[in-house]
């Protein structure tokens, strides 16, 4: 187990510090590119190394130690059988004495008796006296000085025994007391002494080895003993070294363990997450697979559509290229419209002047011919002088219908904008219309309406476009007919932003088909000759186009037989009560 375990500890050792620096066993693996050793990685070899040696130097220690022990044991072996050898030698000896004794014993008897049963002993100490000379010839063949006193030995026993032989033989053949003179000779006594004391020279010699191979086996003891003692102590500390370091290794494999499975799970995790991501993409990949026929199949629509665009952008070419022409040829013809415009201006202005001056001639004379300047005229020419002056005074009211209608148009009336108060302009406007109103035999009404009412306009303007509505009221309602003016803010205006003044009559009505066109420049209902009343076709038109320029609008409702409403409106303000003026500026006025 010690000699295995820096085996153990070098496997993990390598394993831990391979684990240490792959923590991702899969990628290292596989990889093969050389890279340059980091410090941390030189480090950890050497510790490695270190841990190495260290764990290799109790495995020597207790090898040495093994072998040590080994030899001592060896030793000692071989000193106990040594000692054994040397007993055995003894009890040899020891036991040639007593078969030597054993077949003096008998012989002595059988001389003494004559009785063959004291020849056993004899016998047997024959055998065994040859026995164990053979024995312990055998035992002390290693020892030349042993081997010595062997020869000695057996000199002297092959002597007794010979004497012993002749003694019993004797007795068979001559009886006791030929036997006695070889046992009273003194031969025999002599042979076991010299034999007793050759035995105890080789005992002693025996014994003298036997004390120095017993010290010798004691010294072996010891020494075993002491590496024995030495070896435990040593297999003790290498232990507890071990152990320690097994503890620490322990510890550091557990350590990286944990990191390596805290790598490992969050390896996982990683994994996990890939894995979704990698499905997300694959989805992602299928969608984009989906968006990209879609898209091929819209490109190829979109092609389709280039080349239909591309047509169609051809076409448009030419027509713009056409239009180009067209808008030249309207470009040249707008300039010459405003040149022929400028010339119808500068016509008109002429021509109201050069129509102007005749007129008022015309009136002055009447006039002066009516008050009889420089002589009275027959009382006949009177009618003829009022049809003159009505004559006048209508053509001079067309004259300046047209010219207000071409300033209109030029762009060039000017607007002198203010805070009016509705209630008192309707209250301008009646005694300008009443006389008329008479006459005709209407039924006028102005209804009240709210002082508060103000409007951001042109007073003369409105004033204008209110008298125009109320002589067509006038004209286009018959006798006994009819007229309303009333004003109010217009509710339906969720701001509130614009106020309404209404001419309303019960006259003639106005057809549907005409309720447009008859806010156009010299456009009348009634274009017959016989028609009921007088007029250019330009009062509606001017009065719109002035409504309009002060930011408001005129509109009409009519039923034929039933009458009309018209209806102006204009920016409301807030009330503020600001004087105007009553002033009707006769250049401005428009009168049908
Ligand atoms: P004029 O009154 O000089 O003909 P206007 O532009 O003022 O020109 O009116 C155009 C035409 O609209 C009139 O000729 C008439 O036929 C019709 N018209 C205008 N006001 C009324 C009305 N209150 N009732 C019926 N018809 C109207």
């Amino acid at each position: 187990m010690l000699l295995e375990s820096p085996v153990a500890f070098r496997t993990f050792a390598a394993v831990a510090v391979g684990r240490l620096h792959s923590p991702n066993p899969k990628v290292n693996s596989n990889t093969t590119v050389a890279r340059k050793p980091d410090p941390s990685t030189i480090a950890s070899t050497a510790r490695a190394r270190w841990r190495t040696v260290l764990a290799l130097g109790p495995a020597i220690v207790v090898l040495i130690l093994g072998a040590l022990m080994f030899d001592g044991i060896r030793r000692a072996r071989e000193s106990r059988a040594l000692v054994t050898h040397t007993r055995d030698v003894i009890e040899r000896a020891l036991s040639t004495l007593s078969a030597l004794q054993d077949a003096e014993t008998g012989e002595r008897g059988f001389i003494i008796t004559g009785e063959p049963r004291y020849l056993e002993p004899y016998d047997n100490g024959v055998k065994a006296l040859q026995t164990d000379t053979t024995i312990l010839r055998a035992l002390t063949r290693d020892n030349p000085a042993q081997q010595k006193r062997i020869d000695s030995l057996d000199v002297l026993i092959l002597e007794r025994m010979g004497l012993l032989a002749t003694g019993v033989e004797l007795r068979r053949a001559a009886g006791l007391d030929s036997a006695s003179t070889i046992v009273r000779s003194g031969r025999g006594k002599q042979l076991m002494d010299a034999v007793r004391v050759q035995l105890a020279e080789v005992m002693a010699s025996e014994r003298a080895l036997l004390e120095k191979r017993q010290a010798t086996e004691v010294g072996h003891d010891r020494v075993v003993t002491l590496i024995l003692g030495i070896g435990t102590l040593a297999a003790v500390i290498l232990s507890l070294m071990l152990n320690g370091m097994l503890l620490r290794s322990a510890t550091t494999e557990a350590r990286l363990s944990r990191e390596v499975e805290s790598r490992n799970t969050q390896l996982e995790e990683q994994n996990l997450e890939l894995e979704m991501q990698s499905q997300q993409l694959q989805e992602q990949a299928t969608e984009l697979e989906m968006q990209n026929e879609e898209l091929q199949a819209t490109s190829e629509a979109l092609a389709d559509q280039a080349t239909e665009l591309q047509m169609q952008t051809e076409q448009l070419e030419s027509t713009v290229r056409a239009l180009d022409a067209e808008t030249q040829s309207a470009e040249a013809a707008r300039a010459a419209a405003e040149v022929a415009n400028r010339a119808k201006s500068d016509f008109l202005a002429t021509m109201s002047h050069e129509l102007r001056t005749p007129l008022n001639a015309i009136a002055g004379y009447a006039q002066l011919m009516q008050l009889g300047v420089p002589e009275p005229v027959p009382p006949a020419h009177h009618e003829y002088l009022t049809r003159i002056q009505q004559s006048q005074r209508h053509l001079l009211g067309v004259i300046n219908s047209v010219l207000n209608f071409a300033r209109i148009e030029a762009g060039s009336v000017i607007y002198d904008m203010a805070d009016v108060s509705i209630a008192m302009l309707l209250a301008e406007v009646e005694p300008l219309v009443a006389p008329q109103m008479q006459a005709r035999g209407h039924d006028y009404a102005c209804l009240p309406c709210d002082p508060t009412l103000v409007v951001r306009a042109d007073p003369d303007k409105v004033r204008q476009v209110l008298l125009n509505l109320l002589s067509n009221a006038i004209k286009f309602t018959p006798p006994g007919g009819q007229i309303t003016l009333s004003a109010e803010g217009l509710v339906d205006d969720p701001s509130e932003k614009f106020a309404a003044i209404r001419v309303r009559d019960t006259g003639l009505g106005i057809p549907a088909d005409k309720l447009n066109s008859i806010f156009d420049p010299f456009v009348q209902v009634d274009t017959s000759r016989n028609r009921v009343a007088e007029g250019t076709g330009l009062g509606l038109a001017i009065s719109r186009e002035l409504a309009r320029g002060m930011g408001g609008d005129l509109v009409v409702e009519s039923a034929v037989g039933v009458g009309s409403t018209f209806t102006v409106t204009l920016p409301r303000v807030q009330p503020v009560i600001a004087p105007i003026s009553s002033t009707v500026d006769s250049g401005t006025s428009v009168s049908s």
